[in-house]
């Protein structure tokens, strides 16, 4: 589903080269972990995967589904079925969270060629999944994430997630600020939409969300590379040790 290869990107407007020659495939129907050490790209990754502006790929492609990611725009990304729950999810003040919601899925489903979603189905959904997620009607009335904790920020990206229901989801630390419940909360939203034509890339410093996300994959990523890449164990390896050992292991 979604292919990298050999992915080299720097800053625009500062010569330093920050991803390395990234090389990922990610299957559909699969749960992909990045784990790695603070500053080694994982956020650069999801951003530039994205669209996100500043930022220059000197080489290397990335593909969905076989289409070029890196030439279309953010929204033509995110039309494509391309999802990133942000690492610190933005306050859009002044856009109701509820407004902001029904107008990305509308604009998703016009992007396929899909009517738009009625006041009433949008509504009885919205609540049903913000339910699932303890985010209350208060929550859902404010504007976007302002004011909002962190916790209550990470889970409205889960929530535009369950709603957007794209086909490759990139969460950038989402378990970061999370208590335990809001974690178990979190990861039994993700876990309920995994299915076959889904894919999922879980980017994380701690291996404490792969044990409610569940991943297939596990790789290690260091000063702008995909290192090493196992399976869950690789994780807990990591958990254990640090990542001191891998990292003079492949050095
Ligand atoms: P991670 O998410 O793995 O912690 P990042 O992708 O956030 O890593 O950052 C990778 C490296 O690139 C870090 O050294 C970071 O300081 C640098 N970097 C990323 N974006 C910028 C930017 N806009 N300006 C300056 N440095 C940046
Ligand atoms: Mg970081
Ligand atoms: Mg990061």
């Amino acid at each position: 589903m979604l292919e990298i290869k050999n992915l080299h990107v720097k800053l625009e407007e500062e010569d330093k080269q920050i991803l390395k020659g990234v090389d990922l495939t990610v299957e559909a129907g699969k749960v992909h972990a990045i784990m790695g050490p603070n500053g080694s790209g994982k956020s650069t990754l999801s951003y530039v995967l994205s669209g996100r502006d500043g930022y220059e790929v000197t080489a290397g492609s990335a593909t969905l589904d076989g289409e070029d990611l890196l030439e279309q725009e953010p929204e033509e990304r995110a039309a494509a079925g391309l999802f990133l729950a942000f690492q610190y999810p933005v306050e859009i003040p002044g856009v109701g969270n509820m407004t902001f919601l029904r107008t990305a899925v509308n604009a998703q489903r016009k992007a396929r060629g899909e009517e738009e979603m009625s006041a009433a189905d949008f509504l009885k959904l919205v609540r049903a999944k913000a339910k699932d997620l303890k985010i209350d009607a208060d929550m859902l009335k404010r504007p976007v994430n302002t004011g909002f904790s962190g916790g209550e920020k990470k889970r409205n990206e889960i929530l535009q997630m369950a709603m957007l229901e794209p086909k490759m989801c990139i969460l950038d630390e989402t378990d970061s600020g999370l208590d335990v419940d809001a974690m178990k909360l979190v990861s039994e939203g993700v876990n309920a939409l995994r299915d076959e034509n889904r894919a999922f890339l879980v980017i994380t410093h701690y291996q404490r969300l792969l044990n409610h996300i569940k991943p297939d994959v596990v790789h290690i990523m260091a000063n702008g590379r995909i290192v090493k890449t196992g399976g869950p164990e690789l994780a807990l390896e990591v958990e254990e040790n640090g990542y001191a050992d891998i990292l003079a292991e492949v050095a």
